[in-house]
């Protein structure tokens, strides 16, 4: 199975992913965790993302799409896979029809819906580098922007699916399990 994680930061997305991962046994691509390596191996990824990720703004479609590209084709992916944190853009969604083959679709988009004062609170407690509230801000600022046109662009296609991400962590998971069944 193909899945897309989506959702504002904060929202529960990797724990979630993790525990889809492992109920299903597909790689978890995160491409967040993707670039905090690339930038803690110093790579040339690494490099042009840093000051980007610091500030919380959106690495370029072109550097994300390379990673992507390149995880997506490794052996293990080619029973599916759950992409988290990505797409982040409408261009990265397209582009990403493009780097899977037809009888490679994406299955499905898990959307978790939060609050976004409240997570806002999650983030400050989380306190990883980029979730100084400033930054918070700005990944605010570039989810409204960028990525919440997304959800038109996966609806129309109806393979979006509403999570609600305001209860227990288990409860969420018992939620996608659900959705999941179904395919
Ligand atoms: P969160 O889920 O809390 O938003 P992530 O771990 O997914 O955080 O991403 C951290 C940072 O990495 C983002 O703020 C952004 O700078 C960069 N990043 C991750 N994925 C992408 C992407 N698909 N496109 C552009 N930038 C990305």
């Amino acid at each position: 199975m193909r899945i897309i994680l989506f959702g504002p930061p904060g929202c529960g997305k990797g724990t979630q992913a993790v525990l889809i991962s492992e109920a299903l046994s597909i790689p978890h691509l995160s491409t967040g965790d993707m670039l905090r390596n690339a930038v803690s191996s110093k790579s040339e990824i690494g490099l042009k993302a840093k000051d980007i990720m610091e500030k919380g703004g959106l690495v370029s479609d072109e550097v994300v799409l390379s990673i992507v590209q390149e995880r997506v084709a490794n052996s293990d992916s080619k029973k599916g896979f759950i992409l988290d944190g990505f797409p982040r853009t409408v261009n990265q969604a397209e582009r990403l029809d493009l780097i899977l083959n037809e009888e490679q679709k994406i299955d499905c988009v898990l959307r978790i819906k939060v609050d976004e004062d409240e997570i806002i609170k999650r983030l400050i407690d989380r306190g990883r580098n980029d979730d100084k509230p400033d930054i918070i801000k700005n990944r605010f600022k570039s989810y409204n922007a960028e990525t919440q046109p997304l959800i038109p662009f996966y609806e129309t296609r109806e393979i979006l699916f509403n999570i609600d991400g305001m209860q227990e962590v288990e409860k969420v998971s018992a939620e996608i399990k659900k959705v999941l069944s179904e395919f």
